[in-house]
């Protein structure tokens, strides 16, 4: 049976009406649906029972449950998450004083196959849904509120997966999440990361993308990048560069570069002079990303080069942030979301 949160409004009232039943339900269950998250028709207590019947015997629920939760020292939480056909997929609450920022997963696994990451050793196992993009919000909003007295304040689409390759579902779960119909929170406080796929960061723009758009470079050399990020060889410089500038032309909004520091690959000075140049065209923010060891032969970079870099684009009058990882005893920091749970 088809899951109820996968027809369009126009098929929900289709639906009601052929069931003899009035138009407003359409809203009522939408509410239940998205605002309320529901997860069977049992809780929708302001329908007739009836109609619930009648609901329950046309539509399922193909819900996601959480696995497995684990806490860290420095309080993030990672949950492994059990799709309806039994995959698991991964999502992170990283709170401070006053926010909690929810990291979701957009992929089962991920085709790019960044060779520093832990999702990219899985390759890519399918496209979630945006109503299971949806479910680890709402799972994950009510564990916050437990663990740490507060709702989820900041999404950032850094998961498994790359989002732009999920291109429909992403968009309508960010829809959902910012309707202020529904979950109401502000685009500003979403963040959508991306490996840099052009075609597609072209489309953001014309679609009017409203939330913050991050890309991965973690190389402002061109080659280099390729040996650990394979799709730099379809995705050029320039193609990223264009796309970017476009981006910008349209949104207006600064674009977020993260670069993952590893040693002696990309973290000289002569580095930063090229990551300078590749962002001259457009403005941005650089968030510098702490390594974390995922079993690979790489290692973060020593403190006085992060330091000599961070001098360096300063000098530029670029805005740089560090981030550094958290998480790390329960591999729930970034690139670390592979599914341990089966190992276990
Ligand atoms: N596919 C998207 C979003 C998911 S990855 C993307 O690549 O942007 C989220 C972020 O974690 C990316 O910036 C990614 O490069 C980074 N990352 C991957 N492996 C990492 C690791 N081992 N340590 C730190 N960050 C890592
Ligand atoms: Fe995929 Fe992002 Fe990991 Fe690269 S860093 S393999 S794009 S999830």
């Amino acid at each position: 049976m088809e899951d109820i949160r996968h027809i369009s409004t126009q098929e929900l009232l289709l639906f009601l009406e052929e069931n003899g039943e009035k138009k407003f339900r359409a809203g009522q269950i939408e509410e239940w649906l998205w605002k309320k998250g529901a997860g069977s028709f049992d809780e929708m207590t302001n329908l007739p029972v009836s109609l619930r019947q009648k609901l329950s015997e046309n539509f399922s629920f193909l819900n996601t449950v959480i696995g497995r939760r684990v806490q860290s020292s420095d309080g993030t939480a990672k949950f492994i998450f059990r799709l309806h056909d039994g995959r698991e997929i991964e999502g992170v609450l990283i709170p401070t004083e006053t926010r909690v920022t929810a990291c979701i997963s957009t992929q089962v696994g991920c085709a790019m196959g960044c060779k520093f990451c832990a999702t990219g050793t899985m390759g890519f196992i399918r496209n979630l849904h945006y109503s299971e993009i949806f479910d680890q919000y709402i799972l994950m909003n009510r564990e916050a509120q437990a663990l740490y007295g507060l709702s989820i304040s900041n999404i950032v689409y850094m998961g498994m997966g790359e989002p732009l390759l999920n291109y429909d579902n992403v968009m309508r779960s960010v829809e959902i999440l910012t309707s202020p119909k529904v979950q109401g929170l502000s685009p500003s406080r979403i963040t959508l990361s991306t490996v840099g796929i052009a075609k597609v960061i072209k489309q953001l723009a014309d679609d009017d993308f409203k939330p913050e758009v991050a890309l991965s470079l973690h190389c402002a050399d061109e080659l280099k990048r390729r040996e650990r990020m394979p799709v730099t060889e379809h995705q050029t410089f320039e193609m990223l560069q264009e796309a970017l500038s476009y981006l910008y032309e349209k949104t207006g909004k600064r674009i977020t570069i993260e670069y993952l520091l590893l040693k002696n690959w990309n973290d000289s000075v002569a580095d930063a002079k090229k990551l300078h140049r590749f962002c001259r065209n457009f403005p941005v923010k650089i968030n510098l990303i702490e390594y974390n060891a995922t079993g690979t032969e790489y290692q973060k970079s020593p403190e006085a080069n992060v330091r000599a870099f961070i001098d360096f684009l300063e000098s530029k009058n670029m805005v740089v942030n560090v981030r550094r990882s958290r998480g790390q005893d329960i591999d729930a920091a970034c690139g670390q979301l592979v599914k341990k749970a089966e190992l276990t």
